[in-house]
């Protein structure tokens, strides 16, 4: 186990296991409403043409081939015996249950794949699919990722996304309800807000009982309306320092139980516009254990203390 000041993803995993656990992404094909027409065909501004975050995916190859494809990779790099399909492209609950069922018995049925993640937004759940998701819950290993971005309305009418921050809490709810754990994507260095504001994400986080968070940097990736403003001075990134402060700031507030399962932005080498520095992941990642050495704190370390003094 590692000696994280937070509780990191890949050791839970280390505790379900006995072993690592190699994530392989999958795009099994689905569109999203913010692309098809549903509610939008522009998409969230900062949403790259394959559906933000699975580059480098064979879209147009079955399921298990996908997968097969992923685990060779992690084999040769890693000799990795366990895996998750992480269905990751667009947004992975937007059909009929059946089609949702098909898809994800042909992962759970590749050899070494031990459980599920399956990536949405907060309106592709209605209550037949989080009855389904329910299902694999008792079958498998199985998390939720369900991107919320900003609890603000006015940033995610920027942002395009096609719903609200109610949409979002209703769905946290019927999947709480159901069983299923949730990990919430959000964004910070957001245009428009605040550090106070964001940092009362983790606030909104830990009142609406998330199970896990993806906390990923604002960045700009190529052919996006995002690039256009950027490229146009509308759009003022982070800088290195400010982003690592602000994640430990974030990561003291929120409650310590919450699985941490990402802590910075990845856009790729090929598509990525700026900022460059988060290219060097590992640096970044450094840079915030070092930070939180530096301080002495760890994930709730400000948590306990607001109960404290709440009380
Ligand atoms: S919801 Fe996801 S896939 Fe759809 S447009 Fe937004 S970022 Fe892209």
């Amino acid at each position: 186990m590692t000696r994280k000041r937070y509780n990191a993803f890949s050791d839970e995993l280390k505790r379900v296991f006995g072993c690592r656990v190699h994530r392989v992404s999958v795009d099994a094909g689905f569109s999203c409403p913010n692309r098809d027409g549903s509610l939008g065909t522009g998409g969230c501004i900062y949403c790259g043409g394959r559906g933000s975050g699975a580059h480098g995916i064979l879209r147009d190859a079955p399921v298990a081939e996908q997968i097969e494809a992923g685990k060779g990779v992690m084999v040769r790099k890693y000799k990795a015996k366990r895996f998750i399909a992480y269905f990751q492209a667009y947004s992975n609950t937007y059909a009929p249950s059946e089609t949702l069922r098909k898809l994800y018995d042909q992962a759970l049925a590749v050899s070494g794949v031990v459980g599920l993640i399956v990536g949405t937004r907060p309106d592709c759940l209605p209550p037949e699919t989080v009855g389904l998701l329910a299902e694999y819950v008792r079958r498998t290993y199985f998390w939720l990722e369900l991107g919320l971005q900003s609890p603000l309305d006015r940033t995610l009418e920027l942002l395009r996304r096609g719903h609200d921050s109610a949409a979002f809490e209703r769905a946290v709810a019927a999947c709480r309800d159901a069983g299923i754990r949730v990990c919430a994507h959000i964004i910070l260095g957001l245009p428009g807000e605040s550090r106070e504001e964001m940092l009362d994400t983790a606030r909104v986080l830990n009142r609406l009982g998330v199970d896990g968070v993806k906390i990923h940097l604002l960045h700009v990736m190529k052919d996006t309306p995002l690039e256009g403003l950027y490229r146009s001075g509308g759009l003022e990134l982070l800088d290195r320092d400010a982003y690592v402060g602000l994640v430990c700031d974030f990561l003291e507030l929120l409650r310590p139980e919450i699985s941490i399962q990402r802590l910075t932005g990845d856009g790729g080498h090929d598509h990525l516009v700026a900022p460059l520095w988060s290219l060097r992941k590992f640096e970044v990642l450094n840079a915030i254990d070092c930070e939180l050495e530096r301080r002495g704190t760890r994930q709730g370390s400000r948590f306990q203390q607001r109960k404290r003094s709440n009380r």
